[in-house]
């Protein structure tokens, strides 16, 4: 669907108009204090002495898209990472002042910052929200102290849920956890035991996500050499059944493959990823995605400060920051692109493809765009279609990877208006 978002590249420089929705923007922080031994995102232990330096680059690239697009309205901002509470909280304040007056921040934008418990007193909490942020989302993973530890997360479960009730006592109204499942070591018994005490603290939000082994990680090492048992995806489909279960008779809205929310709490700077329209990503590895282009920043912190300590030549912004040596991928969003795009992120939504949008979007009809592939997962019993669009069935979101990739396929295939 369209989100009424309108950027108009020029040949000069870009220029967002008419954006009632507002952008999103996300910004990464590339610190962690140790590194968890399944993870892959761009971050990194032992280089906090680059904090400052990254911090003041961060925040000339903040300036720089905030010029060149002409102080753009932004709806949402999302600090991700890596850590962002490990670093210092004047960073985070000067950061954020920095994006008010760059952008255009709307008065009810959502401010979410991704934490780990331990890393801030109550005090600081009230330091957050002062400075704009205010939704928080706290990595709990589990409330058992024992998988805690083989996760070699640095809290156990009474921090946790201390971190969760200081965020509460300084004011957060919208709070998100995130729970790890199907890990090696893990009964169904723990994670029945973490749910339970995670849905009486009454967040607004939970994102629980499968452990997945991600190649050349320490922990697909240890699988491999059977130091770690593999871990069970019967099980781990057993556990996302079962929180499915509870969650609903919790009054938690599945809203997306794995995220759930109370009604009208679904993290909406993640929406506009899954409904596909721009984002902006700031800081080293960021993805980007404006009207024509989609590109990423190159992942290293250290070059990423070297090359936003000089001036930035005139021009197009992308075209600016691919010269400097940047961004590692620049490509244009096709049509084709953009179908594919669209099926493989609105298909972990629990509305699923809606078919009015995407004829409006496409120009044709879902039914001649993807007729015998529907029909196919329809009678595998994968898909549910009706007059509304498509949607993956409750036996369809274990098996949601496969089915987009067919999505994504097929959407080569497609012939659309004007090709
Ligand atoms: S704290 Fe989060 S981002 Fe940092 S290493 Fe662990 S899983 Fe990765």
């Amino acid at each position: 669907m369209d989100s009424g978002i309108q950027l108009e590249v020029t040949g000069g420089p870009s220029e967002i108009t008419g954006s009632p929705d507002g952008l999103s923007l996300y910004v990464h922080i590339p610190f962690c204090e140790t590194k968890c031994h399944y993870c892959d995102f761009n971050t990194y232990a032992g280089i906090e002495a680059l904090i400052p330096g990254y911090l003041g680059a961060l925040e000339t690239e903040i300036r720089f898209w905030g010029e060149r697009l002409n102080r753009p309205v932004v709806s949402t901002v999302f600090f991700g990472g890596g850590t962002p509470s490990y670093v210092p909280i004047e960073g985070i304040e000067a950061i954020c002042r920095a994006i008010f007056e760059a952008f255009n921040v709307t008065p009810d934008a959502e401010v979410t910052l991704e934490s780990n418990p331990g890393d801030y007193s109550k005090r600081e909490l009230g330091r957050y929200l002062e400075a704009g942020i205010n939704r928080l989302s706290i990595g709990v993973q589990s409330l058992d102290d024992d998988l805690l530890k083989s996760l070699s997360r640095r809290h156990d479960s009474e921090t946790a849920v201390g971190a969760y009730r200081s965020a509460r006592d300084a004011g957060f109204d919208n709070i998100n956890l995130d729970l790890m499942f199907g890990l090696s070591a893990q009964t169904a018994d723990q994670w029945r035991s973490t749910l339970e005490r995670t849905v009486a603290l009454n967040p607004e939000h939970l994102s629980l996500y499968a452990l997945t082994l991600e190649p050349e990680t320490p922990l697909d090492a240890m699988v491999r050499s059977g130091e770690v048992e593999e871990p069970d995806p019967d099980l781990a489909a057993e556990m996302y059944l079962h929180a499915e279960s509870v969650l609903g008779n919790a009054g938690f809205e599945h809203y997306e493959i794995s995220n759930w929310s109370l009604p009208g709490r679904e993290s909406r700077h993640n929406l506009a990823y899954w409904l596909n329209v721009p984002y902006l990503g700031v800081g080293p590895g960021a993805h980007s995605f404006l009207p024509g282009r989609r590109f990423s920043a190159l992942r290293s912190p250290r070059r990423y400060v070297d090359l936003l300590s000089g001036t930035m030549p005139d021009g197009d912004p992308v075209d600016v920051l691919s010269a400097v040596g940047l961004l590692d991928s620049v490509e244009p969003v096709t049509p084709e692109t953009k179908l594919a795009d669209t099926m493989m992120m609105g298909m972990r939504l629990a509305r699923g493809i809606r078919s009015d949008e995407f004829q409006q979007r496409f120009g044709l009809g879902l039914g001649e765009a993807f007729g015998s592939l529907i029909e196919e997962m329809v009678g595998l019993e994968l898909l549910v279609s009706d007059k509304d669009g498509i949607r993956l069935s409750d036996g369809g979101r274990l098996l949601g990877n496969e089915v987009f990739e067919r999505f994504v396929t097929a959407s080569a295939e497609v012939e659309l208006p004007g090709d």
